[in-house]
C-alpha cells in the first residue's frame, strides 16, 4: 500500500468529521468550550457612575484652593443608594463601588482627608479634577457591545463578561462524548494479574487522558478481544452511545487484526499506511455517521497517531478554531544531532525541548525511541519534526510539536 503524506490522511478525516450541535449551557459549565454564537451585551457596565475608591465624593471645583473643609451630608456604601445631592461646600462619605450622589463630580480618596468636627466636616487636603476616581456607567460595557464572538474559546475572564451583563447561559458547542477502547487478546488491566504472553492495557488510559485534555469527554468502553463478533458488538455500541471513537489496536497486517475485518463491515472505511514514524497504520472511517479512529496498537504510535490525526479532527468537532486544531509547531534548535535514515517518513522524534537563555526551545532526544517504548514520551514534552533524510545536526534549526500547549 502506498504511502500517504501526513498532511492527506489529517485533510480526509477533517473533512468527514463535522461540528457537534450546539446548545445552551450555564456559565459554569461553559469554561473551555467553544461559544457557538456572538453574545451582544443586554446591559451597560458599570450599570451607574461610581467611585473607584473609598474616600469623599465632591464637586471638584470646590477643590481648587486645597486644603478646604466640606461639611459631610451624607455616606454611601457599595450597594446603597445615595439619599442626598452633594451641593456647593458639600461632600458625601463614599465606598468603592457606591454610586456617586447627583452633584458630585470627583472623588477624593480617604487617605488626603483628614476628619473635623467629629466627622461631621471633611478636610481636604488636595485638589482634584472632574472625573477623579469615578467610574462612568458603560465605560467597560456599553449595552449592545459584542462581549464575546462566535467561535470563542471560554476563558475565565469571558465567563465574567458575560456574567457582569447578565448572561447567565451561552449556547456553545459541547464537549464530544468520545469513546475509547482497547483490542487485543494480550492485554490486561494495570489493576489485573499478568497471565503469560500478556502485557498491560497502557493505551486506554493515555488515550482517556489525550481525550479529556483535549477539551472532550473521554468514556472508557474497556477492551476487547481479538474476536469478530465481540468486536463487532463493542463498535456497535460505541458508535451509537458517543460522538467519536477511538480505537487501539488490530488496525496492522497481522493474522488476528480482526478490527479491519470489522470495522470494513460496519462502516467505510479507509485504511492508510501513513508517511509517518512512529504511528504508519491509520484508519479512519464512519460506522453510523459517527467517525472512528483506528489507531495502531504499539503505545507512543497510538498517541502520536492521535496527536496528529484524531486530535484535530476533534477539535473541529467541538467547534475550535482552526489555529486551534493541532499543537503549535516552532521552529527549535538541535540540542544535539537528531540522526536518522531516509526512508520516505517524516519521523515524529520524543524530545524534550527546554527553553534557554536566548528563549530558544533546545531540543535533545527523551531517551528510547522504538514505538513500544511509552517511558521517553511520557518524558518528552515536544515531537522533533524530521523531514526524510538524515536528520539535523547540532545546533541545526527543528521544527518542534509542543506537546504541553494548546
Ligand atoms: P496491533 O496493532 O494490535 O498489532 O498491536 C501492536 C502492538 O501494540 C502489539 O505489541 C500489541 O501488544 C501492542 N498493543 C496493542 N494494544 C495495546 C494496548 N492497549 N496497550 C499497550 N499495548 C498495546
Ligand atoms: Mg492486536
Amino acid at each position: 500500500m502506498a504511502l500517504i503524506p501526513l498532511e492527506d490522511a489529517r485533510a480526509h478525516v477533517l473533512d468527514r468529521c463535522g461540528v457537534v450541535a450546539p446548545g445552551a449551557v450555564p456559565l459554569a459549565g461553559a469554561l473551555g468550550r467553544v461559544s457557538a454564537e456572538v453574545v451582544v451585551a443586554g446591559e451597560t457596565v458599570p450599570p451607574f457612575d461610581n467611585s473607584a475608591m473609598d474616600g469623599f465624593a465632591v464637586r471638584a471645583a470646590d477643590t481648587a484652593g486645597a486644603p478646604v473643609v466640606l461639611d459631610v451630608v451624607d455616606t454611601v456604601a457599595a450597594g446603597a443608594s445615595p439619599t442626598r445631592p452633594v451641593g456647593p461646600g458639600q461632600a458625601v462619605r463614599i465606598m468603592t463601588g457606591a454610586p456617586l450622589p447627583e452633584g458630585a463630580d470627583a472623588v477624593v480618596m480617604v487617605e488626603r482627608t483628614v476628619a473635623r468636627d467629629g466627622g461631621r466636616s471633611v478636610q481636604i487636603e488636595v485638589p482634584v479634577t472632574s472625573g477623579t476616581a469615578t467610574r462612568r456607567a458603560g465605560d467597560d460595557v456599553a449595552a449592545g457591545d459584542v462581549v464575546v464572538g462566535a467561535g470563542t474559546v471560554l476563558r475565565p475572564g469571558h465567563l465574567g463578561v458575560l456574567a457582569s451583563v447578565g448572561t447567565a447561559e451561552v449556547s456553545v458547542f459541547p464537549a464530544p462524548r468520545v469513546g475509547v477502547l482497547s483490542t487485543g487478546d494480550e492485554l490486561a488491566d494495570a489493576s489485573a494479574p499478568l497471565r503469560p504472553g500478556q502485557i498491560r492495557d497502557s493505551n486506554r488510559p493515555t488515550l482517556c487522558a489525550l481525550v479529556a485534555q483535549a477539551g472532550f469527554v473521554a468514556v472508557d468502553l474497556g477492551s476487547v478481544a481479538d474476536d469478530e463478533a465481540a468486536l463487532a458488538e463493542a463498535f456497535r455500541t460505541a458508535a451509537s452511545g458517543c460522538d467519536a471513537v477511538v480505537t487501539s489496536g488490530g488496525v496492522s497486517m497481522g493474522d488476528f487484526d480482526l478490527v479491519k475485518v470489522v470495522l470494513d463491515r460496519l462502516g467505510d472505511m479507509r485504511w492508510m499506511q501513513v508517511a509517518i514514524k512512529p504511528a504508519k497504520p491509520f484508519a479512519f472511517g464512519l460506522v453510523g455517521g459517527t467517525p472512528v479512529f483506528g489507531l495502531p496498537g504499539n503505545p507512543v504510535s497510538s498517541m502520536v497517531s492521535f496527536e496528529l490525526l484524531a486530535r484535530p479532527a476533534l477539535r473541529k468537532m467541538a467547534g475550535f478554531p482552526q489555529a486551534a486544531w493541532s499543537r503549535p509547531v516552532i521552529v527549535g534548535v538541535a540540542g544535539e544531532a537528531l540522526r536518522r535514515q531516509p526512508d520516505g517518513k517524516v519521523h515524529f522524534v520524543r524530545v524534550v525541548a527546554s527553553v534557554d537563555d536566548d528563549g530558544r526551545h533546545q531540543v535533545r532526544s527523551a531517551g528510547g525511541q522504538g514505538s513500544h517504548q511509552l517511558s521517553a514520551m511520557a518524558t518528552a514534552n515536544a515531537l522533533a519534526v524530521l523531514a526524510d533524510g538524515d536528520g539535523v545536526e547540532a545546533g541545526a534549526p527543528v521544527p518542534v510539536l509542543l506537546l504541553d500547549v494548546g
